[in-house]
C-alpha cells in the first residue's frame, strides 16, 4: 500500500549547513543575477528593486525557495509566468504557475523593495554618510536581494544601479555602461568570474573613481569620497605593490580588477567584496593606528580575493580556509615589511589556541553563531588560531612543500569551491604521505597539538 503523499507545506528551506541551516536551497544551481536597484537619494527609504535569477533545476520542484528577508515582495514570475508567493521566516517560496521538472532552466522574476534601515544588525546594506554600501558576508546578501544565500551556489553577477546624477554607483567586476539621463544616470556592471552572493558590493555615493595601474597591466580602481581623495591617495598607492607581493607567493591575481571602496562610515571591520574590498574611512584617518597595521589589514582583504572570493568555502564550517590564509599573508607582510616575526606572533597564538577553541569550537568545527549576532562565527580561533594551523602545516611539511600547497590550492580550485577535506587531501599529495592524523588534532582537537619543531611551545589555561 502507499499512501498519496499530503501536499508539501510552505515551509523554509536551506542547504543543510551546519552553521545556518536555512541559509541557500535545495532544488536549484543558480547561473547568474541580474539585480535592479533604484536610489532615490535617501538611504533610509527602500529601493525599488528588481531581482532576475537564471537558474537550472537540480530536481523537480513544486516550490522553489529562495533566501530573503527585508523587503517587500510585489511579483514574481516563473519564466514570464504569474506565480504564487509567500513568505517565511528568510525564506520567500513561490509556487510557480505548473511545477518545474529537473534540469528546466528556470527564470525568476521578483520585483521588490531593498530596505537599507537594517534593524538591530548593520549588515547587508550598510548606510554611508553620502549613500550606501554593501557587506553581506556572512548571510546577509538576502537581506538585501532574493537569491540562493549560500557560497556553494557562485554565479554571475550584473548590477544595474539608477542614481541620482550628482552621486557615483561602482559594483563588483568591470563598468558595462553608463548613461545619463535627466536627474540621474543607470549605472551597469558585470562580474566576469563567478561570485558568491556574500561577496556583492554596490557602493552609492559621493565618490570619486580612481584608476592605477597594478601589475602586468591590470586596472587597479579605488572608490573614495570625493573630499578624501588627497588624504587616502598615499594609502591607495601602495595597492599595486602588496598585488605583486600577493602575486609572488601563490600565483596570477584571479580576478578582472581590484580596488578599495572607502566607506564614510563606522562598521568595526573590513571586508573582502570580490574585486572592491570594503574598507571603513576611519582605518585610514584615525592616527592611533601604526601604518604596518593598516598596510597589513590592506593584505589581509586582497589575500581573500585568492582565499574566499576565487576560491570559496563549500560551508560555513570551512572559514577557517578563508580566514586562517587571510591572517597568515596579513602576518606574514607585516614580517617582511614591518619587524613583526611571524614566529613571534604565532607563539602568541599556541599559547592562546586552547582558550580560543574552548569558546569558539576547533578550527573546522566553529561553534554556532550566538543567538541574534549572525556574524559571532568570526571569532579569533578562525583567525590567528587556524593562521597557527598553517604554521603547524609549514612546520611538518616544510616551506618548499608548503608553499607548493598554497599555489596548488588557489590554481586547482580557482572560480570554485573547497572543502577542509579538499585541503587535507592536497596537503597529503604534495607532501607524500597521508597527513590525515595530523590535521585531525590541529583542525578539529578541543587541545592544541604539540608544535612540530617547538617543543617549548606551551598553551595557557583557558580562563575559566
Ligand atoms: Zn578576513
Amino acid at each position: 500500500m502507499l499512501a498519496a503523499a499530503a501536499p508539501q507545506a510552505a515551509t523554509p528551506l536551506g542547504v543543510g549547513d551546519r552553521l545556518f541551516p536555512y541559509l541557500g536551497n535545495p532544488g536549484y544551481d543558480v547561473q547568474s543575477y541580474d539585480i535592479a536597484f533604484t536610489y532615490k537619494g535617501d538611504n533610509s527609504k527602500p529601493l525599488d528593486a528588481v531581482t532576475k535569477i537564471d537558474a537550472v533545476a537540480t530536481s523537480a520542484l513544486d516550490r522553489i525557495n529562495l533566501d530573503f528577508s527585508h523587503g517587500t515582495v510585489r511579483s514574481v514570475k516563473v519564466n514570464g509566468l504569474r506565480a504564487g508567493f509567500t513568505t517565511k521566516d528568510e525564506d520567500l517560496i513561490v509556487t510557480p504557475s505548473r511545477s518545474v521538472v529537473r534540469g528546466e532552466p528556470l527564470r525568476i522574476t521578483v520585483e521588490h523593495t531593498s530596505d537599507p534601515v537594517a534593524g538591530k544588525e548593520e549588515i547587508g546594506w550598510v548606510r554611508t554618510k553620502d549613500g550606501l554600501a554593501m557587506a553581506n558576508q556572512a548571510d546577509a546578501a538576502h537581506r538585501v536581494f532574493p537569491s540562493n544565500d549560500h557560497p556553494s551556489d557562485k554565479a554571475y553577477f550584473t548590477f544595474r544601479i539608477r542614481a541620482p546624477k550628482e552621486l557615483t554607483a561602482v559594483a563588483n567586476g568591470r563598468p558595462v555602461l553608463t548613461t545619463r539621463a535627466g536627474d540621474h544616470t543607470d549605472w551597469v556592471y558585470r562580474t566576469a568570474h563567478p561570485m558568491a552572493t556574500e561577496l556583492a558590493q554596490v557602493s552609492i555615493g559621493r565618490s570619486t573613481v580612481l584608476h592605477r595601474q597594478g601589475p602586468h597591466g591590470m586596472d587597479v580602481r579605488d572608490v573614495v569620497p570625493t573630499k578624501d581623495v588627497k588624504k587616502l591617495t598615499p594609502w591607495l598607492d601602495r595597492t599595486p605593490g602588496q598585488i605583486r607581493w600577493m602575486e609572488s607567493k601563490v600565483g596570477r591575481y584571479p580576478f578582472e580588477n581590484y580596488g578599495l571602496v572607502i566607506a564614510d562610515a563606522t562598521t568595526g571591520f573590513e571586508l573582502e567584496t570580490q574585486t572592491l574590498s570594503l574598507f571603513e574611512r576611519d582605518l585610514f584617518t584615525r592616527p592611533e593606528y601604526p601604518k604596518w597595521y593598516v598596510a597589513s589589514v590592506m593584505v589581509h582583504e586582497l589575500a581573500h580575493q585568492w582565499f574566499g572570493d576565487s576560491v570559496s568555502p563549500r560551508t560555513w564550517s570551512d572559514l577557517w580556509l578563508n580566514e586562517g590564509h587571510a591572517t597568515w599573508y596579513e602576518a606574514l607582510y607585516a614580517q617582511e615589511h614591518a619587524d613583526m616575526p611571524m614566529e613571534k606572533r604565532m607563539r602568541a597564538a599556541y599559547a592562546r589556541s586552547d582558550a580560543w577553541r574552548a569558546s569558539g569550537g576547533a578550527p573546522a568545527a566553529p561553534e554556532g553563531p550566538v543567538p541574534g549576532e549572525k556574524i559571532s562565527i568570526f571569532r579569533p580561533v578562525v583567525y590567528d588560531g587556524s593562521a597557527l594551523v598553517l604554521y603547524a602545516l609549514r612546520q611538518e611539511i616544510g616551506k618548499e612543500a608548503f608553499e607548493s600547497v598554497e599555489r596548488q590550492w588557489v590554481s586547482t580550485h580557482r572560480d570554485g569551491t573547497a572543502t577542509t577535506a579538499d585541503f587535507v587531501a592536497l596537503s597529503s599529495r604534495v607532501a607524500g604521505r597521508d597527513l590525515t592524523g595530523f590535521f585531525d588534532g590541529w583542525l578539529y582537537g578541543k587541545k592544541t597539538p604539540p608544535m612540530p619543531g617547538h617543543p617549548d611551545w606551551k598553551t595557557e589555561a583557558p580562563a575559566k
